[in-house]
């Protein structure tokens, strides 16, 4: 079990409190499962857990059981525990969970995004390349291979340089086609975006 410590606990009202009871608290965060809950039979049980005397445990218990004044956090009022039966209730643990879940999620958004937009590059900077240099029997037969074998996502795509990639699903218009890897834009789309431009563009030239 792992839980996460937020820097503000250094500027909570309970980081005035005694050492005693800090240490409790403490433990009993590291202690508790992902529901907020903490096992411990009695308060025998937190003071060797924590390895402070029973009457440090208990002076400890009883505080954030009742309610504190000092406490920025007016839910509960500013209770932060209560008596279950097995242990005891952390009593804002799911609001931290969800505060973590939330920016865990954000910084998985920004890893893919950063992740992506680095694949993006690369294949850029590959194709790029390959136009730079001439290419020699044997990259010619690497480039045979990378077209019989159109790579199935654009994330492989982009990782060989292929121009395109085939998922076999449709496109929004139904075109069961291949994608540029670049853009991820149905091919297909592309081809009949083209002739509708150069229709229009007879159209207009044989009305004038
Ligand atoms: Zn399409």
């Amino acid at each position: 079990m792992y839980n996460k410590l937020f820097t503000k606990i250094l500027d909570s009202s309970i980081w005035l409190a005694p050492d005693q009871h800090r240490i409790v608290w403490i433990t009993l965060l590291a202690a508790m499962d992902e529901d907020g809950n903490v096992q411990f039979a009695s308060v025998g049980n937190v003071a060797s857990r924590a390895r402070v005397t029973r009457e440090a445990a208990e002076e400890a218990i009883t505080a954030f059981e009742g309610p504190d004044v000092d406490s920025g956090d007016p839910e509960n009022d500013g209770r932060r525990i209560e008596r279950i039966p097995g242990g005891w209730h952390v009593l804002n643990a799911n609001k931290y969970r969800a505060l973590v879940t939330k920016a865990i999620v954000r910084e998985q958004t920004r890893i893919r995004v950063q992740r992506h937009r680095a694949e993006k590059e690369a294949f850029v900077t590959n194709v790029k390349s390959k136009s730079n240099f001439r290419v020699t029997p044997s990259e010619e037969e690497a480039e045979y291979d990378s077209v019989m074998n159109i790579p199935k996502s654009q994330r492989e795509a982009m990782r060989s340089g292929a121009p395109k990639y085939r998922t076999g699903k449709p496109c929004k218009h139904g075109h069961t086609a291949d994608r540029w890897t670049l853009t991820s834009n149905c091919c297909q789309c592309t081809v009949e975006r083209v002739n509708l431009k150069r229709a229009e563009f007879l159209a207009i030239k044989e009305g004038s």
